[in-house]
């Protein structure tokens, strides 16, 4: 239970508030995060690491000289979005150029991806490691799909390590891929979380049996045994563990590794230090020699009661950077200089923030009316939205992580502010698009703010700020922001995703305003058929997406991100047929 918040809508910026408040000596803060207080030493490496709020330490906690350059920090279980890890990256970053770090989750893989192109283009060499040490979410043979959690610190600290030795780029990035090829991370869970606001818990976990293998947002785990005692869940973290060597490493015996053995929230310090005292016996039993472990809260998921094991693989490269000092908000390691404190308030960058755009286009009168119901529309959709939160959360907490209600919500209201502020200044339908894209892009993060972000850009695009838009042009609009959606995501019709129920949709309108058909009617029509489809997808297996590794459990519920497209897109069809009021 999250007992102390306000508005939960407003937790997220708050803690970051807060957080910043307690800790200036380490950062400060900037658009999207917080990034280091004394700046990384010139010509070094900024490694930049970020995630959904809700995870504390991780991620702002691990902001400081030794460790990471800078932190995006995301809303509640929701990646930030791209505008805020280009941010803090470009306000972190020296001469050096910038490792990106993070959990491997799809939408983060989105929003990082597209930060790290756009550093790119404006010549800040910028590389990539996934963290991938959950072995749980996949198989050995597909490493590269699993989750990332606790050992994330591992690969942090030993990047962020030999950032600070000074160490160039390419070495930064072939230090971290080898941690994260050398670390592994096994969990378990025996409740779920609350988030801020909510009744219920996120997830259960049926009273005195242990889900195995749950993900650190609930994503639900590969099975489920009676709750263990302390000694038998080191046993069973041990012998996991070892049964699955990284490549390099023969036998486990004479071996070196890092540990973390960590709390997700009401597991506390006590509990953990029973179970490690059995883990070391069993290592040192195997012939592995702990090196500097970590026993304690380092990854967290509110009050989620779950604990993890981590063993990273050490050579002597890694020991020394595992090793070396650390001073951070959160985790601090033996002794670290830090350069000289920039006290001052401003923000590096500039205009960030999602949505406010400085100067307002020209526009037409012709396209300023299309900008006023398109105003409307967006008004429908965050009331629709609204009133079904709790539904597309609870749809997303089945097999994914059950922050689709929240990122709507807050991608659909913040487009909407942003929308109204851009009409009211005169903005045509462009730009009026464009502004409400980055702003829902911009807060709700996750992937479907990735793409919901995108298609309305693309939809501005086509529209323009200046002509009249018809029933053909809607239709042709709503095609571009579907192959948009599609090029982006990389998703198929099939795989469980909102592509299931918008290809649907854009095939019904494109044949009924293709008819003939006046635009209100085609709309609706397809609107229907957006809906129907959505609830086809109860029957498919995702095959991308966060909802893959669980493939199994989401048969049987729909794809929240149909679902809620098809809500979206219904809502607007009552602003086309001039059933929704267009005042306030
Ligand atoms: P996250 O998956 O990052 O938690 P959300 O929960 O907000 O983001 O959105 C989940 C929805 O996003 C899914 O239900 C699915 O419809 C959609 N989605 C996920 N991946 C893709 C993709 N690659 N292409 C299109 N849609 C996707
Ligand atoms: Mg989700």
């Amino acid at each position: 239970m999250t007992r102390l918040f306000n508005n939960p809508v407003s937790f997220a910026d708050e803690l970051t508030a807060g957080f910043v408040a307690a800790n200036r000596r380490w950062v400060r803060a900037v658009t999207g995060g917080v990034v280091r207080r004394d700046r990384v030493a010139a010509g070094h490496v900024a490694l930049v690491v970020g995630g959904g709020s809700g995870h504390y330490p991780a991620f702002g906690g691990l902001v400081g000289p030794g460790l990471a350059a800078g932190a995006a920090m995301g809303n509640l279980f929701a990646s930030p979005s791209s505008q805020q890890v280009y941010s803090v990256a470009r306000s972190a970053a020296d001469s050096g150029g910038v490792l990106l770090c993070y959990g491997n989750y799809a939408g983060d893989v989105l929003n990082f991806d597209q930060a790290e192109q756009r550093l790119k283009g404006e010549g800040i060499d910028c590389r990539t490691v996934v963290v991938t040490d959950d072995i749980s979410s996949a198989s050995v043979a597909e490493k590269n799909k699993r989750r990332g959690i606790a050992g994330g610190l591992v690969v942090y600290k030993v990047a962020g390590a030999a950032a600070e030795a000074g160490l160039g780029l390419d070495d930064v990035e072939r230090i971290a891929r080898h941690a994260n090829d050398r670390t592994r991370s096994f969990g378990v869970a025996f409740s779920g979380c609350t988030l801020p606001g909510s009744a219920t818990p996120l997830f259960d976990v049926p009273s005195g049996r242990m889900a195995v293998g749950m993900g650190i947002h609930g994503e639900p785990g590969i099975d489920e045994a009676e709750v263990p005692s302390a000694d038998e869940l080191a046993a069973l973290f041990v012998s996991t563990l070892l049964a699955e060597l990284p490549a390099g490493v023969d036998n486990a015996s004479d071996q070196r590794v890092a540990l973390i053995l960590n709390g997700l929230g009401s597991v506390k310090y006590e509990e953990l230090f029973v179970v490690y005292r059995r883990v070391e016996q069993l290592l040192d039993a195997a012939g592995v020699t702990v090196v500097d472990p970590e026993v304690g809260e380092l990854v967290t998921s509110f009050d989620m009661a779950g604990v993890s094991l981590t063993l990273a693989w050490l050579d002597e490269e890694l020991e020394e950077y595992w090793l070396a000092g650390a001073d951070s908000p959160a985790y601090r390691k033996g002794g670290v200089a830090a350069g000289a404190p920039d006290w001052s308030t401003r923000s590096a960058v500039v205009g960030m923030d999602g949505g406010n755009i400085e100067e307002i286009p020209a526009a037409t009168d012709v396209s300023r009316e299309v900008a006023r119901l398109i105003t409307t529309a967006l008004r429908a959709v965050t009331q629709t939205i609204d009133e079904n939160a709790g539904v597309l959360g609870q749809m997303d907490a089945v097999a994914g992580d059950g922050d689709h209600g929240i990122g709507m919500q807050r991608g659909a209201t913040a487009a909407r502010s942003a929308g109204e502020a851009a009409a009211e200044r005169g903005a045509g339908a462009a730009t009026v698009l464009t502004s409400a894209g980055d702003a829902w892009a911009d807060r709700a993060g996750g992937t479907s703010g990735a793409l919901w972000g995108r298609a309305l850009r693309t939809l501005g695009e086509q529209f323009g700020d200046e002509q009249e838009v018809t029933g053909q042009g809607v239709a042709q609009a709503m095609r571009a922001a579907s192959d948009c959606i599609r090029s982006f995501g990389h998703a198929e019709i099939g795989d469980k995703t909102m592509v299931d129920a918008i290809v649907p949709f854009v095939d019904s309108l494109e044949e009924a305003v293709g008819a003939g058909t006046p635009l209100a009617e085609a709309w609706l029509l397809a609107s229907q058929a957006a809906t129907e489809a959505a609830a086809a997808t109860r029957a498919l297996v995702p095959r991308i997406g966060r909802a893959r590794p669980h493939a199994q459990k989401s048969v049987g519920t729909p794809d929240p991100g149909a679902h809620s497209f098809a809500l979206i897109v219904t809502a607007v069809s009552g602003v086309i047929a001039g059933r929704h009021n267009t005042e306030k």
